[in-house]
């Protein structure tokens, strides 16, 4: 027997697929894996259009599309005329409902891209490392001659007290102790 509930989820699911079905053709960055130059929101988008298309499960390993690192800072704040976004893109394909002879994978598991968004500037390795090390070079030059915060510092602060900035503060330059700069 179906229930009032079962009958809104009915009418989601029917009013959602007349949305995509009266949806205007696409015409954004590409629905799938690429390593074309797009901007952040052009990325943003074209996910976003994704999820509207096919739902978000599985939307990471299925669409194979570029997506905001989950695991980290996504989105820098504006620093010294550049702001920073890393993405991420799922290239190991498990899937057996689609192939990809259209549209091969790179090798490996995963990619991941920087963009620098007022620059234009981006980078796309296989290694988050890389992408990371590399786009601090790119905005933030210098920042491999920091001191290096000793490994006791790391971690989480004892309470009440924070040795990790007591130790920024008296070792690093005063110029680079500001607002979303990189220690
Ligand atoms: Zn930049
Ligand atoms: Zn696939």
């Amino acid at each position: 027997m179906s229930t009032t509930l079962d009958t809104l989820f009915d009418l989601d699911a029917l009013i959602l697929e007349a949305d995509r079905e009266n949806a205007p053709a696409w015409t954004g960055a590409p629905l799938r894996y690429h390593e074309e130059p797009r901007t952040p929101e052009e990325l943003d988008d074209a996910f976003d259009r994704w999820i509207f298309e096919h739902g978000r499960a599985g939307c990471y390993p299925d669409s194979h599309m570029w997506h905001r690192y989950p695991w980290g800072p996504q989105a820098m704040p504006r620093v010294r005329g550049h702001q920073l976004t890393i993405y991420s893109a799922d290239v190991s394909c498990t899937d057996r409902d689609h192939d990809h002879q259209d549209d091969s994978l790179p090798d490996g598991e995963d990619r991941f891209q920087a963009i620098c968004a007022p620059c234009g500037w981006r980078l796309i390795s296989e290694d988050l490392d890389t992408v990371i090390e590399t786009m601090h070079d790119h905005a933030f030059p210098g920042w491999r001659d920091l001191p290096v915060v000793p490994r006791k510092h790391r971690g989480i602060p004892p309470r009440g007290r924070d040795p990790l900035r007591e130790w920024v503060e008296a070792n690093y330059p005063a110029h680079w102790q500001q607002p979303g700069h990189p220690i």
